[in-house]
């Protein structure tokens, strides 16, 4: 007979085994059964002599993801300060400007005010929307028909403040501008505690990374696990026609359980068999959230030499030809490994994806040649890149995002169990949904889900075992029935 697992949960990303390690703190007999031969998933620190340590995917962590702050801080991980000193460089139509602050400069009054207008008409609108329930919002169906290009344009007077909202729209969540519904992306918003948080580098978002790389997180879990969890895991199958729910691996072991966590991007779940099938809002959204895309490119120098000419490392680049369209100064706390990090987004991820490495690497150093204006770009000592658009456990990254229309018509169900199946994953967060502290918080509920669950079924087991006792000891004496009758209600009270 096999062991019954109290619960499994699909994914070792930082989401679920947020979840293992709560549900295990609670006395829970759990496992988690995990796709790649690492953990961490869209987060991954790489290791080598040249980089020391670098975070090809989720890195940055921000005032108020204290879930993501508080987990660091109980695993030992510190944080340190992304590089900020000095001017930040622009480059439009072939030419760069630098400048401090939250906008990029413009001699036209009219521009500024437009870009500040966007930032504040996102805030507005998105301040109606319920964090836990966007599809309740007032004007729900109209914003979810609206695609954020749609948003822009209405919003927007400039084409300059137009061209500024659409790189910030590919930088945040790797999609086009008429690709995501207006009021997804305003929800994230919302969720991410509004524009200035979301999108600031001090005080904001991006404020932070990890001494070490952000894969400790989920390194440092596995470890506390122990063999709780299963590498090279990929789940293939899920039954929960019987009393326990039957999970089967690609390498087809079977493991059972009383309930299952799926951790893993919505869109991945089509790749798993269901019986009974999943009910058909839940099997049609599943079929409808694409993911991101994004090729994250680090590029190693003998020396920052941009802080020497008094910039930070922080370029958005707006041309169409270039391959990158943010980058920040990747160099280590104390100096060592200079580099600059760089993000090909949305179109350009799939266009520059053609390329070989070494074509990418010479492209993007070419770009920052020209916007730097310096030949020491061109000579780089280390290169690293990773294209998330081709991980097939990810399907593409950061995230998810809603196409216009499916947030309202399908929506709703995202984390809706589905008999002993509970959903987690950063997708299903009601606060910074897409980042690494809105996965650690949808574990953490789905854990919590679970638990209560459990805890309930254990009462009610307990208290149906006492009244048996009682009903046994009774009926070995004289008029049972009607003793154990009056009993029944009596164990009941107590
Ligand atoms: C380039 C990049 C930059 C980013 N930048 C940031 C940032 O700066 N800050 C931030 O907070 N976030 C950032 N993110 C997003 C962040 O990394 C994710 O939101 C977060 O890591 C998601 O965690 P998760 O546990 O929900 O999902 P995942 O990390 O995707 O975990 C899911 C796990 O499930 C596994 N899996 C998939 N299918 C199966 C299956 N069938 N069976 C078993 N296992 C399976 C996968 O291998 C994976 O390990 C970034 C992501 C990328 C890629």
């Amino acid at each position: 007979m096999k062991d019954t697992y109290d619960v499994i949960v699909i994914g070792g990303g930082i989401s679920g085994l947020s979840a293992a390690k709560l549900l295990a703190k609670e006395g829970l007999n759990v496992i988690v059964l995990e796709a790649q031969d690492r953990v961490g998933g869209r987060t991954h620190t790489i290791r080598n002599k040249e980089v020391q340590y670098v975070d090809v995917g989720g890195a940055y962590v921000g005032p108020a993801q204290n879930r993501l702050l508080r987990m660091a801080k109980e695993l030992g991980v510190e944080t340190y300060k992304v590089y900020l000193n000095g001017h930040l460089l622009q480059h439009t139509k072939g030419k760069s400007y630098k400048f401090q602050g939250a906008f990029p400069p413009t001699y036209n009054p009219l521009v500024l005010l437009d870009y500040n207008n966007f930032m504040r008409s996102m805030d507005h609108w998105a301040s109606e929307i319920p964090a836990d329930a966007p599809w309740k919002a007032p004007h729900a169906k109209d914003w979810d028909n609206m695609s954020v290009r749609a948003f822009i344009d209405k919003v927007c007077w400039t084409r300059a403040g137009r061209r500024f909202a659409e790189l910030i729209v590919n930088l945040v969540v790797t999609a086009e501008t008429q690709q995501v519904s207006t009021l997804w992306f305003l929800w994230c918003v919302r969720i991410g505690g509004g524009t200035a948080r979301m999108f600031s580098i001090d005080n904001g978002a991006q404020e932070r990374k990890f001494v070490g790389g952000s894969g400790q997180i989920s390194e440092k879990i596995m470890a506390r696990l122990q063999d709780r969890v299963k590498l090279e895991r990929p789940v293939i199958r899920l039954d929960q026609s019987g009393e326990v729910v039957i999970v089967e691996t690609l390498n087809h072991e079977v493991y059972q359980s009383k309930f299952v966590i799926s951790a893993i991007p919505p869109v991945l779940t089509t790749k798993i068999h269901f019986n009974p099938e999943l009910p058909s809002v839940r099997n049609q959204l599943i079929h409808r959230l694409p993911m991101g895309s994004v090729i994250k490119c680090m590029v190693y120098y003998k020396e920052a030499f941009w802080r020497k000419m008094g910039c930070c490392g922080c370029m958005m680049i707006q041309d169409e030809d270039t391959p990158i369209g943010f980058t920040l100064d990747d160099t280590k706390p104390d100096g060592s490994a200079p580099a600059i990090v760089g993000f090909i987004l949305s179109r350009k991820a799939s266009l520059f994806a053609n390329l070989s490495k070494e074509e990418r690497k010479r492209k993007i150093c070419e770009y920052y040649a020209k916007v730097m204006g310096t030949e020491e770009a061109l000579h780089p000592v280390h290169y690293e890149e990773k294209d998330w658009c081709k991980e097939q456990y990810s399907g593409g990254c950061y995230a998810a995002y809603f196409p216009p229309g499916i947030m309202t018509q399908f929506g709703s169900v995202i984390r809706k169990p589905v008999g002993k199946l509970y959903f987690a994953g950063t997708e299903t967060a009601t606060e910074w949904s897409g980042y690494m502290e809105g996965a650690i918080e949808a574990g953490e509920r789905a854990a919590r889900e679970v638990i209560g669950l459990s805890r309930g079924a254990a009462r009610k087991k307990i208290s149906q075992e006492k009244r048996n006792n009682i009903i046994q000891v009774i009926d070995r004496g004289p008029s049972a029935k009607k003793i154990a009758k009056l009993l029944h209600v009596s164990a009941l009270i107590v």
